[in-house]
């Protein structure tokens, strides 16, 4: 008796677990920065900031270069630092470490997760990426790296810079070292890669672009027109807020990288192109993250103006 009165109730509460199980959300989005600089990661920091706020996302940033170069504009943090960081043999000292913690920084205010310092010569400005893969990076150790820390993650998204002509040879560079080593992986395990650049509403200049010459993993899907995140996207008490102040507290962590500083409130656009690796239903999957990111609350409540 004391049996028989027992059963429905497990049998019960087994069929509950079952129907909990069944209506799990899915797992929560995984992906990877490969970015050169610390300071790159501005270009796509509202996005960022929506996937691990809104989405509960799992973002880790892996830096190539050891962020040395770039001192001459670092007058303003040479007080902050005390130190001469606009002289080179200082700068390429000391800067390697000032500006891991700056990014780390900024990173904490977008919520990423963990860091991977890769630590390549950031030799000087350069459009020529050729040289730098060839005479500057050591391209095997980075590669090697990128894979393993790939196959670690299993991460749904690479987010790289776009390539474009007009890049630093660097962004260009971690682009391409970002793509061999996805493309070095099995297809079905392979994350989905996403290029990325900042416009204007009205600034459709990078939309010509559909690779980089000379290196053929850099083309991107044309079939599929970019996916955005609106940097303007207003929310807060009565609207009057928008995600270009995380972006621009973003901007501020990175003391030592001066010019910087006056890209605050430029660009509205987060742009993200697929590249044309094989990654099982990228578009599908990269449509769906971007739904995501545009439909989930924002902070607040937003009402019109
Ligand atoms: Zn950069």
């Amino acid at each position: 008796m004391r049996i028989s009165m027992l059963l429905p109730t497990a049998l019960l509460a087994l069929f509950a677990c079952a129907g909990r199980a069944a209506a799990q959300p899915e797992a929560p989005v995984r992906a990877l920065i490969v970015t050169a600089h610390p300071d790159d990661e501005a270009m796509f920091a509202a996005s960022i900031y929506r996937i691990t706020h809104a989405l509960g996302g799992a973002v880790d940033l892996a830096l190539v270069t050891d962020g040395s170069g770039g001192y001459r504009y670092a007058t303003l943090a040479e007080p902050i630092y005390h130190l001469a960081l606009t002289d080179e043999a200082v700068a390429r000292k000391a800067l390697p470490a000032i500006r891991k913690r700056e990014l780390m920084e900024g990173g904490r205010l977008l919520g990423i997760r963990n860091y991977f310092f890769l630590d390549e010569l950031d030799h000087r400005y350069t459009l020529n990426v050729d040289s730098v893969l060839a005479y500057v990076w050591d391209t095997d150790a980075v590669q090697r790296r990128l894979g393993k820390i790939l196959e670690q993650g299993s991460y749904d998204f690479v987010i790289t810079h776009l390539p474009i002509p007009q890049t630093h040879g660097h962004h260009k560079g971690a682009t391409i070292m970002a793509l061999e080593a996805v493309a070095g992986m099995a297809p079905a395990e392979r994350p989905v890669v996403l290029g990325s650049f900042i416009s204007s509403k009205t600034d459709t200049s990078a939309l010509a672009f559909t690779e980089l010459p000379g290196h053929p993993l850099t083309r991107i899907r044309t079939d599929t027109p970019p996916f955005t995140f609106d940097r303007t996207t207003s929310f807060g008490a009565n609207g009057r807020l928008n995600y270009k102040i995380i972006v621009n507290w973003l901007i501020a962590a990175h003391k030592s990288q001066g010019t910087m500083q006056l890209l605050m409130n430029r660009g509205d656009l987060e742009n993200f192109r697929i590249f044309a690796l094989d990654a099982p239903d990228a578009v599908a999957r990269t449509r769906a993250l971007f739904e995501k990111l545009g439909a989930a609350p924002h902070p607040g409540k937003a009402a019109p103006r």
